[in-house]
């Protein structure tokens, strides 16, 4: 298995506070894996350093080649794309022309309109409401809007914080779904953050734990899923 991501010794600073304290981990090509954690645990942190949005020191490679300080586009050239906490869409542009922003680094707009259709063929709530503002979206939608965007750069990688957040538990099983699709049938690699481990685990390949800026626990996810003994210890149910 090629690994895509290696995160080795990461730590990461705001002003005086160390927020991960030499965090080390890896995603293998293809896999889709999640960071879990408690609140203030360092999840939302990690993705940041990988986008250098954070003062960070340690070792980040992408495919071999270190990430370190380079600049948020040429991170999104290496083909790594961001689906921030909140999900940030642009509320009063439609879905359409959401997701034509999503491709505005790339030239091919024949791939571009195909690459719509795709979304469309993944999210149909999203071909139903094209010519709606994004922000009269629900949540749901809006989360599914902002993956949809960020995989209109073609990713290698997506970095999705915690898409659950605020959403109704059928409205993330869908969402969950779909990701599970797009990993195995898009082949994009997914790191993803979740506070809620057990749908999380379901979805995953790989899982980490976080505490306090480490990881003290890592594995596959289904045997973590099924071991009683560490659910309870580090993920709390
Ligand atoms: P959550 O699920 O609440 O987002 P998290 O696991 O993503 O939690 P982080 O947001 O990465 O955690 O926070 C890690 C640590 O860094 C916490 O102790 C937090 O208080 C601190 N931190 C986060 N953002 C800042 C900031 N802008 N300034 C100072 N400290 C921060």
């Amino acid at each position: 298995m090629t690994v895509l991501l290696n995160v080795k010794d990461l730590r990461a600073y705001y002003g005086q506070v160390q927020a991960l304290h030499g965090l080390s981990f890896s995603l293998n090509e293809g896999s889709l894996t999640t960071l879990l954690g408690a609140n203030g645990a360092g999840k939302t942190t990690t993705l940041r350093a990988i986008c250098n949005m954070v003062r960070s020191t340690g070792g980040i490679e992408f495919d071999g080649k270190p990430l370190n300080n380079r600049s948020t586009e040429s991170i999104v050239r290496f083909g790594i794309a961001h689906v921030p906490q909140g999900r940030g869409t642009f509320t009063t542009m439609t879905v359409e022309e959401n997701l034509q922003l999503g491709a505005i680094t790339r030239k091919d707009s024949a791939g571009i309109v195909s690459d719509i259709e795709r979304m469309y063929a993944h999210f149909p709530v999203l071909k139903q409401r094209h010519t709606q503002q994004a922000g009269t979206l629900s949540g749901g939608e809006q989360q599914m809007l902002a993956v949809a965007r960020a995989l209109m750069l073609r990713p290698r990688l997506m970095l999705l914080d915690e898409p659950s957040f605020g959403l109704a538990p059928l409205v993330v099983r869908d969402l969950f779904g779909i990701l599970g699709k797009i990993n195995r049938e898009d082949k994009v690699s997914i790191l993803v953050v979740e506070q809620n481990a057990q749908l999380a685990l379901e979805l995953a390949d790989q899982a980490y734990v976080i505490e306090t800026g480490r990881i003290v626990m890592s594995g596959n996810a289904k045997d973590i899923a099924n071991n009683e003994e560490i659910r309870k210890s580090y993920l709390g149910y």
